[in-house]
């Protein structure tokens, strides 16, 4: 995570928006900051016997368009302003694919690659008893986000499931399939960001079977993104990066080979024959996409100059700050903006959440086609009211998602 303060990002992009619209004072006051957020302590028994006290966060921005919604993210630098941020774009995340649902954001601080399973175990359900009044499938619905995995959220789900006394999938989404998952929930945030992209491009006249393509972080989301644009557009991934440092090679990636060094060495840099370039370099390397699939505010007024890439489409949330989106503005970049680029992620907890009340499960070609209209339609809508306004992708953006919410509570009386 870089140095800026991610909850005054969120908090610049929406008074930049709020002025866009004209908003009155009570609605600014509203919608600048979280409606409610949770601070709990996690004693949770380690494997060497001794009790270790975590802390954890859940923040609920916003819930005038319905139940709050968004991932439990568990990592060493959570801090409860990250987290703030991370509910602001996910309520603008809902708001602008038109969910009916409001943004939360969850967190623990932790380090899960120190951690064993047992004692993975042990904290997500400590975390789901502190936080158990306040979700449920009509108040709020978690999710997977970093380093949390189906795995996490079956634990939880059963914790939720055991303290209520009746089977609840869906309290939680981003659930194995046979346990009340979805067929293409698993990488369904690159899939969604994949039709942004061929949109983008069709757009700006790129080819993508000829493209290039750069991928920094390979979690769910950037490793799944980089299979996709080789498997779906014929793309060439030239760069892939991950928390130790980036490997590159002009010709083309050996993805299947990329994955099974991450998965045997936890790295993508222990690639043999590779050649190693840092985190860094990746941002600024000649290609026609970059893709930020890590965390926020990797793209700064200091790197923003040197980014050559034609789209960049952010998988990540929160990875380009407001200086930065300046830059790259003026410098003709297409940013696909992330809560644009990824919403494919909770439009497909959401229809997990479709799935659960109804107890019927779609199949695999469904949800992919139900998906591809939604991320479709929000991108067109997005580019139109950029370029009818003069506005950069993230403002058009804004200026949708905004607008619901603003009509939401205007109509509930709220402001
Ligand atoms: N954590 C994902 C996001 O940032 C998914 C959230 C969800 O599925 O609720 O969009």
């Amino acid at each position: 995570m870089g140095n800026a303060n991610a909850f005054e990002v969120a908090q610049k992009q929406f008074d930049q928006c709020a002025d866009i619209l004209n908003l009155e004072s009570s609605v600014r006051a509203m919608l600048r900051v979280p409606m409610r957020e949770f601070h709990v302590w996690l004693p949770v028994r380690m494997d060497d016997g001794f009790v270790r006290v975590f802390q954890g966060f859940r923040v609920q921005y916003n819930d005038s368009r319905g139940p709050t919604k968004g991932g439990i993210r568990f990592h060493p630098d959570e801090t409860i302003d990250t987290v703030r941020a991370l509910a602001a774009w996910m309520t603008w995340k809902c708001a602008l694919l038109d969910l009916p649902l409001g943004g939360a954001k969850g967190g623990v601080i932790c380090n899960p690659k120190e951690m064993s399973l047992g004692e993975l175990e042990r904290l997500s359900r400590e975390y789901v008893r502190a936080v158990y009044q306040f979700i449920g499938p009509d108040k709020d619905i978690p999710a997977p986000d970093v380093y949390t995995t189906p795995q996490i959220m079956t634990w939880m789900m059963d914790e939720y499931s055991k303290v209520s006394g009746k089977n609840q999938f869906g309290v939680i989404t981003g659930k194995p399939i046979g346990l009340g998952g979805s067929a293409g929930r698993g990488d369904a945030t690159a899939r969604g960001g994949m039709y942004t992209i061929r949109e983008a491009a069709n757009v700006l006249g790129i080819d993508l079977s000829k493209a290039t393509v750069a991928v920094q972080g390979f979690g769910n989301a950037g490793s799944h993104a980089a299979r996709l644009c080789e498997e779906m557009f014929g793309c060439k991934v030239v760069a892939v990066s991950d928390s130790q440092g980036g490997i590159c090679d002009e010709k083309c990636l050996d993805l299947e080979a990329v994955c099974e060094c991450k998965l045997n060495t936890l790295s993508v840099v222990n690639l043999p024959n590779a050649t190693r370039i840092s985190n860094e370099e990746v941002l600024g390397l000649e290609v026609d996409i970059l893709i930020p699939a890590a965390l926020e505010n990797v793209i700064t007024e200091k790197n923003a100059p040197d980014i050559k890439a034609k789209i960049v489409a952010e998988l990540a949330n929160g990875p380009t700050t407001p200086e930065a989106d300046d830059i790259l503005y003026k410098n003709g970049v297409h940013v696909i903006p992330d809560f644009l680029c990824n919403a494919g992620g909770v439009t497909v907890s959401y229809f997990e959440m479709v799935q659960n009340a109804y107890m019927y499960f779609w199949d695999e070609k469904e949800v992919h086609a139900s998906l591809e209209k939604k991320m479709t339609a929000a991108y067109h809508s997005v580019l139109k009211t950029s370029q009818e306004y003069k506005l950069n992708m993230r403002q058009a953006a804004y200026v949708h998602a905004v607008k619901r919410v603003v009509e939401a509570m205007k109509s509930r009386g709220w402001v």
